[in-house]
């Protein structure tokens, strides 16, 4: 079968024939119907996330169709469709036993520590499935199970936003578009959408933000573009630097809760402790998911909540991932996320992926 395999940090992905897993105990085989790519396979390509092995087949944002099932698996059948939940987890420590599964001791990803879905087949283990709702179609299954899931976490786990109050989206990338959606079924408001490229913020008002504020604003507080943004209880950070921290510690109201979920290597050195203590502002970290909300956005999307169409910038075949990698947030590249369809066709030079596109800086 043809899988994208990273075999070295600096030299991109390459397309390997290699032979099809056989699922063994509780795991199930599956066919790659569609999987998202996503900024965490960059970090990947460029060495920011090491492996523990190489070579490693990408791809964390799974959905496929169940081929095949191992000995130890009991309660799916094959031609099931379904979404992975890319996040393996022992199910035993403290954290799994609470019920925060994506801070698990011993968390493998697929795609990271385990072989992905930017392949033909993949195994996964059974606990890992999650049925997909009939009117889903499996591009957008695909994006429910980390640019969704992983904005759901933020928004309701992390900063517990209730409706009526605002929040600032910083970067609005793929995250960033789906928390715009996310807030807006929550009932923010108002949702206030931050980016350096303006059609990334065009495409943000019209998924349901209410503001749309240049980057440059970040630094000044007084810039025409806050007029009646009200002030804001909460900010989620998908860039997650040190000054996009900085900015939105700054600009959420007193009391007010920041939740970075962009990462980056520095500190982030967020105010004065006296303002943090006067003021009562929180900052915090937020990562990945638990499996309950890649269901949750599920339901979303199957009873028409999301509009996951628009959000997606191109559809490829696994011949042209290494491609799409190499212009990933390069000027060139089209907004929205790229879905890699294994049965695809390859697509040929000079198509959609690599037509004109806006320069992204923020996400
Ligand atoms: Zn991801
Ligand atoms: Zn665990």
């Amino acid at each position: 079968m043809k899988a994208v395999r990273l075999h070295q940090v600096g030299n991109g992905v390459q397309v390997d024939d290699i032979p099809v897993p056989r699922p063994t105990g509780d795991e199930v085989l599956i066919r790659v119907e569609a999987a998202g790519l996503c900024g965490s396979d960059l970090h990947i390509l460029n060495g920011r996330t090491p492996l523990p092995h190489y070579p490693r087949v990408l791809g964390h944002e799974i959905a496929g169709t169940v081929c095949e099932t191992g000995p130890g698996s009991t309660g799916i059948e094959a031609g099931a469709r379904i979404a992975v939940n890319f996040l393996i987890t022992c199910g035993q420590c403290r954290y799994c036993v609470a019920g925060r599964t994506s801070l698990c001791l011993s968390r493998e990803g697929l795609g990271i520590v385990r072989d992905g879905g930017f392949s033909e087949y993949m195994v996964v283990p059974e606990r890992n499935l999650i049925r997909i709702p009939d009117p889903v179609p499996f591009r957008h299954a695909a994006l429910a199970t980390d640019a969704f899931a992983t904005s759901l976490h933020a928004i309701s786990k992390r900063a517990q936003v209730q409706a009526g109050e605002g929040c600032i989206v910083i970067g609005v990338g793929g995250l960033g578009l789906s928390a715009v959606q996310l807030l807006k079924i929550r009932g923010a408001y108002p949702i206030i959408a931050v980016d350096a490229d303006p059609k990334a913020l065009e495409l943000a008002m019209s998924l349901g933000a209410t503001h749309s504020i240049p980057a440059e604003a970040l630094e000044d507080a007084d810039h025409p573009a806050w007029a009646g943004t009200r002030n804001a209880v909460y900010a989620l950070d998908f860039v997650g630097r040190p000054e996009t921290v900085q900015a939105a510690t700054r600009l959420v109201d007193r009391g007010g809760r920041v939740v970075v979920v962009g990462h980056s290597p520095h500190s982030w050195n967020t105010a004065a402790g006296s303002i943090m203590v006067r003021e009562e502002k929180t900052v915090m970290g937020s990562y990945a998911f638990d499996k309950n909300e890649i269901e949750d956005v599920l339901g979303f999307m199957s009873r028409g909540l999301i509009d996951v169409d628009t959000m997606i910038g191109q559809v490829i075949g696994l011949d042209d991932v290494d491609r799409a990698l190499a212009t990933f947030g390069s000027p060139g590249r089209a907004p929205g996320r790229t879905i890699v369809e294994p049965a695809a066709d390859a697509l040929n030079e000079g198509d959609v992926l690599f037509a004109e596109e806006p320069e992204r800086t923020m996400s």
